[in-house]
């Protein structure tokens, strides 16, 4: 029998009034059951958001460094169980042991950074245009905040926009991704167990359409941050706008690196088989277009098909370099763009399929593969492929490769790789995206700093993560006292 995780409610673990359940199984090996889930209905999510809403005042008017207290506690709590909760990762959304080690204590540090941060609210004071006035901006939370979160990532994002909700002193009601949820119950055991008073956050599983929509759409909701496909983000955002609500949506990249012939090929190469095959190319800022300079291309595509046929692919308890897909949807929707990159006249130089099943099982593995010989106008230049496929796309100079790298509609991160410094700054200048790296893969973000994308990667109203993470749940009040 395997584990059942229940909703969140109100300060009570209670199954969904649905009485259904779903399963959740180890893509390593996908006949183990990693955990059971309740299928949630609208009225489950309405008995979460009643909770919220009447917790809500009592969470704001609590000090902001008591609030703190209880972040920085959760945060203790989950270093506590690190071991065990890197492993129920790594069960269940396939990543190796080390990146699921690395997320677990991102969440720890998020924690503990926005427990700081609930010390720090406050607004700003200007002087006023006459005596005896006082002028000045007081910072409040929004209200009941909506939190809908993917599986790539299913506790570092969760962990990302719960902190500096509660941390503000809103109250949240967490939808995770059906196909990695456990982790978000991970968070809110460690919540309940560190004092969270009932109600202020809540969380209800279930599918996009019977949980994520109402609570999109929800009247008693203030803000809905999604973090998701960009396809349902849009969705997410109209719904949300239709009254007003403020709305935040991070969502899909296509993130290029350009590589230019001042750059040592072997670190290019290293940079770029990091960026598109870890985490089994499952981040939004994943590297998924190479664009290299005609002078050093033939030797970047062969020095890439090698380090892509030394990646040792196996179950992430193993640690090898590159888990499984999280889904057979997922594998497939990659095997896929294997063909459709093929069908499009781009040369599959390595990799694509399916490792030999004695090596692997009936995980849901795929051998990174690396296309070169692409358009840039090609579907697999030009939508996101979430798994481990690398195009490599040439241009003949700097100008060129900078077009081609914003010839896209995504714009999340973005890299260059060059030893020649104004290419680097005309690089960041000009690039179309929210994170620009010079000689550092497309992945891998510093939790202190501002997170979010350009173009179709990002609603681009607030940003996430750093100061800016507290942005989208607070409102600003400016107060003119006459005394
Ligand atoms: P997804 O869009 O399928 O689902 C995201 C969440 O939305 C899930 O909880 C899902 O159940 C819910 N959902 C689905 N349909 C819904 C609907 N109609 N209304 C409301 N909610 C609904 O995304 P995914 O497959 O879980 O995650 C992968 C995607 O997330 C990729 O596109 C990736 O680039 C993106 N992503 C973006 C960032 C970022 O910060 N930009 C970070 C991680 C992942």
């Amino acid at each position: 029998m395997p584990t059942v995780y229940e909703n969140y409610v109100n300060g009570e673990w209670i199954a969904s009034e649905s009485g259904e359940t779903f399963d959740v199984e180890n893509p390593a090996d996908p006949s183990e059951t990693v955990g059971r889930f309740q299928a949630s209905t609208v009225d489950d999510l309405d008995a979460a958001v009643d909770a919220a809403v009447d917790a809500q005042s009592e969470w704001a008017d609590t000090p902001g460094p008591n609030r703190g207290d209880v972040l920085k506690r959760a945060g203790e709590l989950l270093a506590e169980r690190k071991e065990s909760a890197t492993e129920t990762l790594v069960r269940e959304e396939g990543k190796t042991r080390a990146e699921a080690a690395g997320e677990v204590q991102r969440a720890i540090d998020i924690f503990a950074y926005y427990a700081q941060k609930a010390r720090d609210l406050g607004g700003i004071s200007k002087s006023p245009s006459g005596r005896n006035k006082d002028l000045y901006t007081k910072r409040e939370p929004l209200g009941t905040v909506g939190l809908i979160t993917p599986w790539n990532y299913p506790v570092a994002i969760p962990a990302w926009k719960l902190a500096p909700a509660l941390a503000a002193g809103n109250t949240a009601v967490v939808k995770p991704a059906s196909a990695a949820p456990t982790m978000t119950a991970v968070l809110f055991e460690c919540l309940d167990e560190a004092g969270l008073p009932a109600g202020v956050a809540n969380m209800v599983t279930g599918s996009g359409s019977e949980v994520g929509t109402p609570l999109a759409e929800h009247d008693d909701v203030d803000g809905v941050s999604f973090t998701g496909s960009t396809a349902v983000g849009t969705s997410v955002a109209r719904s949300a706008a239709d009254d007003l609500k403020r709305v935040q949506c991070e969502m899909g990249g296509k993130n290029p690196t350009v590589v230019m012939p001042s750059a040592d090929v072997d670190e290019a190469v290293e940079i770029l088989g990091a960026g598109a095959f870890g985490t089994t190319g499952q981040s939004c800022t994943a590297a998924s277009r190479a664009i290299v300079h005609e002078e050093v291309y033939d030797e970047f595509v062969e020095a890439m098909v090698e380090y892509a046929t030394d990646v040792e692919i196996g179950p992430g308890l193993e640690n090898p370099d590159m888990g499984p897909h999280v889904s057979a949807a997922e594998l497939e929707s990659t095997l896929e763009y294997v063909e459709i990159g093929q069908e499009e006249g781009a040369t599959l130089e390595t990799g694509g399929e399916r490792p030999a099943e004695s090596a692997t099982g009936d995980g849901y593995y795929v051998e990174p593969a690396v296309f070169s010989d692409v358009d840039n106008d090609m579907r697999i230049a030009q939508e996101e492929i979430f798994g481990p496929v690398l195009s490599v796309i040439e241009a003949s100079d700097f100008e060129e490769a900078l077009e081609l790298a914003n010839d896209v509609d995504y714009g999340l991160s973005a890299s260059v790789v060059t030893q020649d410094l104004t290419e680097a700054d005309a690089f960041v200048d000009r690039i179309e995206a929210g994170v620009a790296k010079v000689n550092e893969k497309t992945t891998g973000l510093e939790l202190h700093v501002p997170f979010g994308g350009y173009k179709n990667s990002s609603t681009n109203t607030y940003r996430e993560q750093g100061d800016a993470g507290l942005d989208f749940f607070t409102s600003t009040k400016t107060v003119y006292r006459n005394y």
